[in-house]
């Protein structure tokens, strides 16, 4: 299903609290009904959230023959160039898991994040989606780079940190191996970072690495899809699009272009029941 209508990175945590019943106060993202009726339809009983850094729309699009996978849950479930808040990492993180915008949560750097909640406990608009759900009983892991979790700990029920590592395909596996863990201690709702593609995009010249790197998350997407229960919905998305787009943008099409200006990135959203039937 190609879905054109507006969405944002921002709907997606008060879209998982409506599914799985966390009782949050309703912040600026708004409920995507299409997703939530599906969800309802599916009888969603987790969730599971791969960020994929710099997955743009229009990059997305550029791969999709290379992986497969995230092809297969698009062409199944729901495929929607969605706008992102951000252009770097943090901020627009912190909006997906929020549901507000960085103006209003204020989170640039992960140590913001500490900072913003001493100063305003009394606005609840750095609390994540997965604070909400550990809140309302439901056990939730976020598995990211180092700093990031320790920021977490404490908050939810298993904040998992993935030492910075050279090569960053190994960081990406070493996400997924602990994620792969948290689905098999049952875990409701689980968001992980994989980080590959924007470390080619900033380090490497080459497509061959972009490609590489694409390839990579999609074996990971593939393997953690063959552990989780039915009933669970999986969203894919990208934080923002590309960085050192000077590089990447080159024999890009003018619909790429105001794709990567406009930072709309993918958003894939599918429920395992639906990508294991139909063949
Ligand atoms: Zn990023």
């Amino acid at each position: 299903m190609n879905s054109e209508f507006d969405v944002e990175l921002i709907d997606i945590a008060p879209t998982i609290a409506n599914i799985l019943k966390i009782t949050m106060p309703e912040p600026t993202g708004k409920i995507n009904s299409a997703l939530s009726n599906y969800a309802q339809k599916n009888k969603v009983k987790k969730v599971l959230v791969v960020i994929v850094d710099s997955l743009g729309y229009s990059l997305y699009n550029h791969l999709e023959h290379n992986m497969p996978t995230l092809s297969c849950l698009a062409s199944k479930g729901f495929f929607y160039k969605c706008k992102s808040p951000a252009t770097t990492t943090t901020p627009s993180i912190a909006s997906i898991l929020t549901g507000y915008y960085p103006s209003e949560h204020q989170i640039n750097f992960t140590k913001d994040i500490i900072i913003e909640r001493k100063k305003t406990l009394s606005s609840l608009k750095t609390k994540s989606i997965l604070e909400w759900g550990h809140q309302s009983g439901i056990a939730s892991s976020l598995i990211i780079e180092a700093e990031g979790a320790k920021a977490m700990e404490g908050l939810i029920d298993n904040a998992i940190g993935i030492p910075d590592s050279k090569d960053i395909l190994e960081f990406d596996a070493m996400t997924k191996k602990l994620s792969i863990k948290e689905i098999l201690r049952g875990t409701t709702l689980i968001v992980l970072h994989l980080r590959s593609i924007d470390r080619y995009a900033h380090r490497s010249n080459t497509w061959i690495d972009i490609i590489k790197a694409g390839k990579s998350i999609d074996t990971n997407v593939h393997d953690l899809l063959k552990h989780l229960d039915s009933n669970t919905l999986i969203f894919i998305c990208g934080d923002h699009t590309i960085h050192s787009a000077e590089k990447w943008l080159i024999n890009a099409t003018e619909n790429e272009k105001t794709s990567h200006i406009q930072n709309n990135v993918a958003l894939i959203v599918c429920s395992t029941d639906e990508f294991l039937n139909k063949g």
